[in-house]
């Protein structure tokens, strides 16, 4: 593979774990649930976002809540009459700031109808929504058992709604859950077909499973590296070149370099908010990136939530920039100078 290795200066923002679901992997159901933040909370993340840097606002949230009573509650609570409006104007809020801060929307908040879909449209930038998996299967077993709303029919559906209504949208798959291997290949074909149909699709994730402490699976192992290894390169010749592949380097960041080599194009997002899971401080990861990037002849490359090849009226209809601003840039050349003191000792 040649040409630009991508990734997103990201800042997450949970909105609520609460969530219809009880997957076997996830921490979420055991940290609860807590209020949603009010919209003077929502604008003092969005001004730390713009300080730390961020290109994205990843809005993350548990699935199937429009209807919640929990959810309701609070968002009458807060003066709306529905989790819908709520995100609505949370999306405002963002497409308000973003001609000054350059910051643009992620939505990882699970399926949505198509209603909610067109209501939301007007100011979102790009989704998230893993199909995770082709087997059926896991429907009994300890990954989906409990999770309604994971069955590879919903999810599908899910995704074809988003290419209906002209979503641009990161989807794939979550391996080492259980699922039977031949199952991936027929992932892929599902993936494909959907983004033949409405070109929505702006790159595949790959996803390795990670034993959680506290949940069902927690006594589970993760796939060998090399078989990951070996299903992102099956990825990457099942699309073809085109497609951008993405593994979250935050994930994997001892792996970057063969993760290139297997056909990755994406590096997903990058955190600017250092919790508890984070391997490194942002600044060397990039720089860690960019190391590995650069020594096999590749330009490491921010990016906003939607990919060049979705970067289109057509698609984003709220304008764009062409280039991330130059204080970021400032910002990364900062984090290539640490490079020389810091991704040594990693
Ligand atoms: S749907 Fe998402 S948030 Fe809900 S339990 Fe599953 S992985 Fe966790």
């Amino acid at each position: 593979m040649t040409g630009k290795i991508t990734y997103c200066l990201s800042y997450p923002l949970v909105l609520t774990r609460t969530c219809a679901n009880r997957c076997g992997y996830c921490r979420f159901p055991l940290i609860g649930p807590e209020r949603l933040p009010s919209m003077k909370v929502v604008r003092r993340h969005l001004r730390t976002a713009a300080q730390l840097g961020a290109s994205q606002i990843e809005l993350i949230a548990g699935e199937g809540l429009a209807t919640h009573p929990d959810i309701m509650a609070m968002v009458r609570y807060l003066g709306f009459d529905s989790y819908q409006a709520y995100l609505a104007k949370i999306l405002q809020l963002i497409e308000a700031t973003n001609r000054r801060s350059h910051l643009f929307s992620l939505l990882n908040i699970g399926p949505l109808s198509l209603a909610e879909l067109r209501i939301l449209r007007p100011y979102l930038c790009a989704m998230r929504i893993m199909l995770e998996t082709a087997d059926p299967r896991l429907e009994f077993r300890e990954a989906h058992c409990n999770s309604p709303g994971k069955t590879p029919d919903r999810r599908l559906e899910a995704i074809l709604r988003c290419g209906r209504a002209g979503v641009p949208l990161t989807t794939g798959i979550i391996v080492g859950i259980g699922e039977a291997p031949e199952s991936r290949i027929k992932a892929f074909e599902i993936i494909a077909r959907a983004h033949e149909r409405y070109g929505h699709i702006q790159a595949v994730r790959i996803q390795m499973f990670h034993p959680m402490p506290g949940t069902p699976m927690a006594g589970w192992s993760e796939l060998p590296e090399e078989e990951f290894l070996d299903i992102v390169a099956a990825a990457r010749t099942f699309f073809g070149p085109a497609m951008p592949i993405q593994v979250s380097a935050q994930e994997h960041p001892h792996l970057l370099g063969r993760l290139l080599e297997a056909g990755v194009t994406d590096f997903g997002n990058v955190s600017v908010r250092q919790g508890p899971d984070s391997a490194l401080p942002w600044p060397n990861l990039v720089a860690l990136m960019m190391q590995e990037a650069r020594k096999r002849g590749r330009l490491l490359a921010k990016r906003f939530p939607l990919f060049a090849s979705h970067c289109s009226p057509r698609w984003y209809p709220g304008g764009y920039p062409k280039r991330i601003p130059v204080a970021r840039s400032v910002m990364l050349e900062s984090a290539h100078r640490l490079s020389h003191t810091q991704t040594t000792s990693y």
